[in-house]
Order: C-alpha cells, then structure tokens, then sequence
C-alpha cells in the first residue's frame, strides 16, 4: 500500500488559498482535509465542524494541554491549531490529508514531518493582495491592516517550503498543485513497503 502523503497549503490571508483548497479537494475527493480548531468566531456562511471546530479558549488550552494537537499558533490574536487524531488515522489509511495552515504552524509540522509535502501560495503582487482582502470586505479595517502587514515577513518564508505556486488563476493553480501531488506520489520513499515487499519475496 502506497503511504499517505501530509500536505501543507501555507499563503498570507487573501492570497487564495482557501479557494485553491477547496476547488483541489473538490476535484480530487480522495485527499481528506485537515479541519483546524479556531478560537476565532465563525464567519457569516462557516459551519461548526466544516470550515472549523469553533472552540472556547479555554477548551482550546485544554487540548494543547493534553497533547491534542499536531501544532498550534496565535494568528491575529486567535488560536487555530491541528488535531492530530485524525491525521494519523487518514496516513495510516494511506490516505492523503491536506492542511491549511499559517506559516508559524507549517514550520513546525516540517520539523516533525520531514516527509510532508509544502507547498507556499503566492499572490502575483502586494497590490493585489490588498485588493483581494478588501474585496473580501468581511473583516474590519483594522484587522485587514494587520493581515497587510504580517504577509511580507509570511512572503519571505516562502523558501523554506518544498513548492512555492503564484495563484494567478485558481484553474491553472489547484492544476500546479495537483500536478505537484502526483509527482510526489512516484517519490521512491513513499513505496518502500512495495519495495521492500518485492525485496522479501525474491529472498534479497
Ligand atoms: P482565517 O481566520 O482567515 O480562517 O485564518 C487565518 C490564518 O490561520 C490563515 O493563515 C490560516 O491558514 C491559518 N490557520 C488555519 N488553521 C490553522 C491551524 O490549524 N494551525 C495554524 N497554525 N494556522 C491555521
């Protein structure tokens, strides 16, 4: 059986991230989706248990402090971090999960998942950045001056990840990062089981 692959999706807000992600596990149903717990209030139109587990702060300290978690980070003054329960039950499946998460929490998944594949998105420029995030118009003024101003110290973290994609169009970015996924499916690392199972039946 071919390993499951963690697949990291990083990008400053408004970038479009979440759009690839969605238009990706839409096209390809077989790859699961890490569901974050937020101590963030829900957005109009997000649902408990889709978009988010939506969580008191202190029931979120409560997870970090029984190991619940995979990573976590304080991004805009909330809490979002991974459980980790479901992660090892879909790579165990062989199945591969894909998590959207902020820089601070994909640096430390790296350290503790080498393995994983990381893929940076990128806005083709800071204007359009700003242009996507008010256009989005659902935070506040101040909020969407703090999302500005942390993505050009996110942007240059960029280089630490595998794969850096430049969402021009969400079609021809969830295409690059397919494309990505399957090439990483052919790495000789992820099928050392059907090697080493060929090996043990020749005797070698
Ligand atoms: P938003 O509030 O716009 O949904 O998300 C804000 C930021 O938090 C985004 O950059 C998003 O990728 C990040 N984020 C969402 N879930 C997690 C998580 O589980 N862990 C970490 N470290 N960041 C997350």
């Amino acid at each position: 059986m071919r390993e499951g692959c963690l697949i990291v999706v990083s990008g400053p807000s408004g970038t479009g991230k979440g759009t690839v992600c969605s238009a990706l596990l839409k096209k390809h149903p077989e790859i699961a989706y890490s569901i974050s717990a937020t101590t963030r209030k829900p957005r109009t139109g997000e649902q408990d248990g889709v978009n988010y587990y939506f969580k008191e702060k202190a029931v979120f300290e409560e997870m970090i402090r029984k190991g619940e978690l995979l990573e976590w980070a304080e991004v805009y003054g909330n809490y979002y971090g991974t459980p980790l329960a479901p992660i090892r039950e879909k790579l165990e499946q062989g199945k591969d999960i894909l998590l959207e998460i902020d820089t601070q929490g994909a640096l430390n998944v790296m350290e503790k998942f080498p393995e994983g594949v990381y893929i940076f998105i990128l806005p083709p420029s800071l204007e359009e950045l700003e242009k996507r995030i008010r256009g989005r118009a659902t935070d506040a003024e101040e909020s969407i001056k703090r999302r500005l101003e942390s993505a050009v110290g996110e942007i240059k973290l960029a280089e630490k990840y595998q794969y850096a994609v430049v969402n021009e169009s969400v079609d021809d970015t969830v295409d690059a990062v397919a494309g990505i996924l399957k090439a990483e499916h052919y790495r000789s690392k992820r099928c050392t089981s059907v090697i080493n199972a060929i090996c043990k039946s020749k005797g070698e």
